[in-house]
C-alpha cells in the first residue's frame, strides 16, 4: 500500500519581493501568516500499518520553522528574494536530508495562494 501523508506548519514573517515590477504592492515590506505542508510518500509495511510517525515529521521540521518565525525573510541566507516558489525550494533543501521520504512542499502565502514543489 502506497500513501502520502501531510503535516501542516505555520509561521509569521515579513518580506518584500524585489523582483516584482516597480510600484507593485509586493515590493513594499509586508507580512504573512505563512502555512506550509510537508508531504511524505512511501510504502506502508503491512505489519506496521503506518508509514512514518507524524511526530517524526514535526521533529524534523520544527527547527526550520524556528529559523523563519517572526523574521524578515529577505535577511535569511538563500531567501534574499523570498517568493513562495523560492521559499518552497529552500524548505525542500533543508528538509530532504532530515526526511528522506519527503515528496512535496506546499507553501501557502495566503489562504488562497499556494506553491507546490517536488524537488525538480
Ligand atoms: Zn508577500
Amino acid at each position: 500500500m502506497r500513501v502520502r501523508l501531510t503535516k501542516t506548519f505555520h509561521f509569521e514573517a515579513a518580506h518584500d519581493l524585489p523582483t516584482f515590477p516597480p510600484g507593485h504592492k509586493c515590493r513594499r515590506l509586508h507580512g504573512h501568516s505563512f502555512r506550509f505542508d510537508v508531504v511524505v510518500e512511501g510504502e506502508v509495511e503491512e505489519a506496521k500499518g503506518y508509514l512514518i510517525d507524524y511526530g517524526d515529521i514535526k521533529q524534523a521540521t520544527d527547527p526550520i520553522v524556528h529559523e523563519l518565525d517572526h523574521y524578515y525573510l529577505n535577511e535569511i541566507e538563500g531567501l534574499s528574494n523570498p517568493t513562495s516558489e523560492i521559499l518552497a525550494r529552500w524548505l525542500w533543501l533543508r528538509l530532504k536530508p532530515r526526511l528522506p521520504q519527503l515528496s512535496q512542499i506546499t507553501v501557502y502565502e495566503t489562504c488562497t495562494s499556494a506553491c507546490e514543489y517536488r524537488g525538480e
